[in-house]
């Protein structure tokens, strides 16, 4: 058994972590200061300069496939540059990149929707969950209604990531009511926000915010259909699966520079003459952490080398976000209480980190469906107690 990273993957890490700290990392306090005073900490041309910068340092389309000018690179290799990525708190990450199911696009669509989102000149978002369907996805209700031509887009979905600043949305319709969600009843749209839907800002308690989409007798052509007619749970189903592994993985990059900070403040914070790091309740709360770190990288690593294997990555990835979001909770609320009422203070990003880390174990699938998964596969005997190596 070998745990150590290849040359390729050690050298790919490496560049990556060099652009984060000397390109990334210098912004930290700007980015700080401005979503202070509520603004983008990064706005976008900001954010497309830097990622053009990462482009010739070799960085696009970690996950594009090499015809469109991506890397293609594997699971792996992805997974140790979310980790890079994690590591600062502005909001980058490589540019090149496009939603994995927008590559079910015709030729057409391609040229209209996916070279574009590529290249950064397009905004996508994707639309899934309703006020009355989040991990009951299969509960959806906005409808699309065929007429000659077109489809007739009515209902609403909330918490859309990037929602307020998309150009066009991918979403999730019930097309056919009696084949019902599961039955190959509904259909992804590709719908421009110039078709006539609206987006709400929702406040949350992280930085940005997702938004509500509204859908009145939304007009959509019948060649915007994105896949096939009765595929839009599976697509769906197919966007959220990528997240899983990706995620923790950038957990991890949070749990590791939060975890550092830990301890440079308790090698050097003095309480009652010594060293806060001389104390045994500081070193178990970093011991802790170290461990659960660990045994978080071992499951996201199994999570992506099992996308590479080709085998069926859903239970090792369920495993991975569950225990990652969880991890990086702890590490951080450990990392706070290190700092005492420093850490609480908005001088150090910590309690930023705090907000932000909270919604890992909420958003593409909560904590608690994750533990469905988990055991509903063990329960069927789909999995093997031991994984791969029972
Ligand atoms: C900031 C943010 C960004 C998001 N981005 C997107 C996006 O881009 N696109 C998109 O489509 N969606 C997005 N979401 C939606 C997100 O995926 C859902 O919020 C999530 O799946 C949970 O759904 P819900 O909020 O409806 O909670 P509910 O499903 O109502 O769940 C409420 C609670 O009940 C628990 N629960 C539910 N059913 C069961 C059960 N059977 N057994 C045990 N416990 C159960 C849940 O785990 C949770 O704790 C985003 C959400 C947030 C907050």
């Amino acid at each position: 058994m070998d745990f150590s990273l290849s040359d390729e993957e050690r050298a790919v890490r490496d560049t990556a972590r060099q652009f984060i700290t000397r390109e990334v990392m210098p912004l930290e306090q700007e980015a700080l200061r401005r979503e202070r005073a509520h603004q983008p900490g990064l706005d976008h041309s900001e954010l497309r300069e830097l990622q053009l910068k990462a482009k010739k340092f070799g960085f696009w389309g970690l996950s594009t496939p090499e015809e469109y000018g991506g890397m293609n690179l594997p699971a792996v290799l992805q997974s140790l540059i979310w980790t890079e990525i994690g590591r600062t708190f502005v909001q980058f990450r490589f540019g090149g990149e496009a939603d994995n199911i927008l590559f079910y696009a015709n030729d057409e669509q391609k040229k209209e929707y996916l070279i574009p989102t590529i290249e950064g000149e397009r905004i996508s978002c994707f639309a899934i969950t309703e006020p009355g369907a989040g991990s009951d996805a299969a509960n959806i209700k906005l409808s699309a209604r065929r007429d000659g031509d077109d489809w007739i887009l009515n209902g609403e979905k909330t918490f859309i990531t990037n929602g307020n600043d998309a150009d066009f949305v991918i979403v999730v319709a019930v097309t056919d009511r009696e084949k019902g969600v599961r039955g190959g009843g509904t259909t992804a749209f590709l719908v421009d926000r110039s078709m006539g839907w609206r987006s709400e800002f929702i406040q949350t308690m992280g930085e940005g915010g997702p938004a509500a989409l509204v859908f009145e007798d939304v007009r959509v052509p019948h060649r915007n259909i994105l896949g096939e007619v009765g595929q839009g749970f599976e697509l769906g189903m197919m966007w959220i699966g990528k997240g899983r592994y990706l995620i923790p993985s950038n957990a991890l990059g949070i749990a590791e520079r939060a975890l550092s900070m830990a301890i440079e403040y308790a090698n050097t914070r003095e309480t009652f003459g010594r060293k806060i790091g001389d104390n045994q309740a500081i070193q178990w709360m970093i011991a802790d952490s170290e461990v659960e770190l660990e045994a978080a990288r071992w499951l996201i690593l199994k999570a992506a080398w099992t996308v590479d294997q080709g085998t069926d990555p859903r239970h090792a990835s369920s495993m991975a976000k569950l225990y990652g979001a969880a991890m990086v909770n702890n590490v951080v609320d450990r990392v706070m209480q290190v700092h005492g009422g420093m850490g609480y203070t908005r001088e150090l990003p910590i309690e930023r980190w705090y907000r932000q880390v909270r919604l890992m174990r909420i958003y593409e699938g909560t904590d608690e469906m994750q533990r469905l998964i988990i055991a509903r596969d063990l329960l069927r005997g789909y999995t093997k107690i031991g994984g791969h190596l029972a």
